[in-house]
């Protein structure tokens, strides 16, 4: 018997184990993978090591938001980190590619950098800050401000982002720089709530770093801190049942049979995975519907590129790249995210580089029921089809790429399901929606009195947003002000 057996070993799951071992409590982490780390895995090719889900990460400067959180968490010290470009840590272009807008951090250099390719909207970019900088403040976890930990009401009545960015500017060019890492939270023109695009942004524009040889290095301290609190890792132990009476949690099961038994549950799946494993019934029709009705984020297609030694530069910005002035709706295929990793053995040169492309699941739902290694040439075809045309289009905005890469790996939305079980695949778990914001707000409390939910769906994805999600969960369990009050005391 646990105390807290938490179902997940990915970020949110890793930090619950963390807050609640800190507080005495026996804690058992279940994990369908044989790896634990859920989206903070990295996976090796040909000795180049390339990351699931944490490309770059804000707010890591001594003093702000997620440094905070993580000296709390005993782990800021041994991050291998590496500033990106401090005056573009983002670059938007369009069509060509030739023109590169950049995003800067520190709100006075965002506008200055900005300004100096549109210099008669510098006022409007200084007024688009301002409204940055007012809108987080509406979010006491994300300024760890000890009042108010309640969600704030403002959060359901947010408006439309792509609307609220064209309010500041009659520039198109300009509407779409600002908008231009919109897939950082998958964004959709008429339903993204402005405030996603807030607090993502304002974290970046903080301060933007990449994690030195991957991002499993967060994973990596976390579960060596939680290991000398005698915190449990079942890897490899897919949970296959939830099991639940008269609103109490009773036991999961592992797919090996074994059941796992705790006072307490956390799952950190996507909510309607763990519907699926729960007896009918378990939940009443509203909140199961609401569950089931949640729309996924789009899908993404990956390529991984491994590159020739000293034949390609580290770049210390992200390059957003979109096939028409438009970053929410250009042409998926030609449009993309393109990076090269930091490494330790260069601060020069990469060894391999990123590219991800927005990608439907419907476009690989024909190979739905197979898995990774055994999908047929067919879809080996089509995952070339899409690698060429990809390469085809950095090449123009890299003309040394071809010439540096040495093999080409790809995944398709199937990878993401079968390898961190993202529902179909998505990105970034369940779509917020500003026209619908109840819809897609799901507490971390639930109606079975012992099982709480955490992870990217609850407030927001991303490692900042699951940070804040894992301490709303522990906050319900330990309560808020208690739990906030020991994270400042570390701070
Ligand atoms: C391609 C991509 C790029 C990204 N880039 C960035 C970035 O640059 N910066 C950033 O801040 N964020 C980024 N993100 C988002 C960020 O990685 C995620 O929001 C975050 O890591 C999610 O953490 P989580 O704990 O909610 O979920 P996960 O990491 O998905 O963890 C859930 C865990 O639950 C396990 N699980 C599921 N079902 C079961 C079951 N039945 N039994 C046992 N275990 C189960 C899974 O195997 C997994 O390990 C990116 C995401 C993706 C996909």
């Amino acid at each position: 018997m646990y105390d807290t057996v938490i179902i997940g070993s990915g970020l949110s799951g890793l930090i619950c184990a963390s807050i609640l071992s800190k507080e005495g409590e026996k804690v058992c982490i279940v994990e369908q993978h044989f790896k634990p780390g859920g989206s903070l895995q990295t996976f090796n090719r040909d000795g180049r090591i390339f990351d699931t889900g944490v490309h770059y990460v804000g707010g890591l400067e001594n003093g702000q938001n997620l440094y905070n959180y993580f000296k709390y968490l005993d782990i800021m010290d041994s991050l291998k980190i590496r500033k990106l470009d401090e005056n573009a840590f983002d670059k938007i272009s369009f069509k060509d590619g030739i023109k590169e807008y950049p995003l800067a951090m520190g709100y006075d250099n965002f506008v200055e950098q900005l300004s100096s390719f549109f210099p008669r909207e510098r006022e409007n970019i200084a007024k688009y800050i301002e409204y940055i900088k007012n809108t987080i403040k509406a979010f006491p976890l994300y300024n760890l401000s000890i009042r108010g930990t309640e969600i704030p009401e403002e959060f359901f009545y947010q408006e439309n982002a792509k609307k609220v960015i064209e309010g500041f500017t009659q520039d198109i060019t300009l509407q779409n720089v600002l908008a231009g890492n919109n897939p950082l939270y998958a964004g959709v023109p008429s339903k993204t709530p402005i405030h996603v695009h807030a607090l993502i942004n304002d974290n970046f524009i903080q301060s933007s770093w990449r994690l030195v040889d991957g991002g499993s290095q967060i994973a990596d301290a976390l579960i060596e801190n939680i290991g000398k609190y005698g915190c449990e890792i079942k890897a490899g132990s897919k949970v296959v049942k939830i099991v639940s009476e008269k609103r109490e949690m009773k036991h999961i099961e592992l797919e090996n049979g074994e059941k796992v038994y705790g006072k307490r549950y956390i799952s950190t799946m996507h909510p309607a995975n763990m519907l699926d494993i729960m007896e009918e019934g378990s939940f009443n029709s509203t909140y199961t519907e609401k569950i089931y009705s949640l729309e996924d984020t789009m899908g993404i297609f990956g390529l991984y590129l491994t590159l020739k030694e000293n034949s390609f530069k580290y770049r210390g910005s992200n390059y957003y790249h979109y096939a028409d002035v438009d970053s929410w709706e250009s042409e998926r295929k030609r449009s993309y995210m393109f990076l090269t990793p930091a490494i330790s053995k260069s601060d020069d040169y990469a060894d391999s580089a990123i590219a991800l492309s927005y990608m439907d699941f419907k476009e690989v739902e024909r190979w739905k029921d197979t898995r990774y290694l055994k999908r047929g040439s067919e879809y080996l075809e089509f995952k070339q089809e899409r690698e060429e045309i990809l390469i085809e289009e950095i090449s123009k905005k890299f003309p040394e790429l071809k010439g540096s890469i040495e093999k080409v790996y790809s995944s398709t939305p199937l990878s993401f399901r079968d390898y961190v079980g993202a529902r179909n695949g998505a990105l970034y778990g369940a779509l917020r929606d500003c026209n619908e914001p109840h819809k897609s707000f799901i507490s971390p409390k639930t109606r079975i009195k012992n099982l709480y939910l955490s992870g990217q769906n609850i407030i927001l994805h991303g490692i900042l947003g699951v940070t804040i999600g894992a301490v709303l969960t522990c906050g319900s369990i330990l309560g808020f002000e208690y739990l906030i009050d020991k994270i400042r005391e570390k701070i």
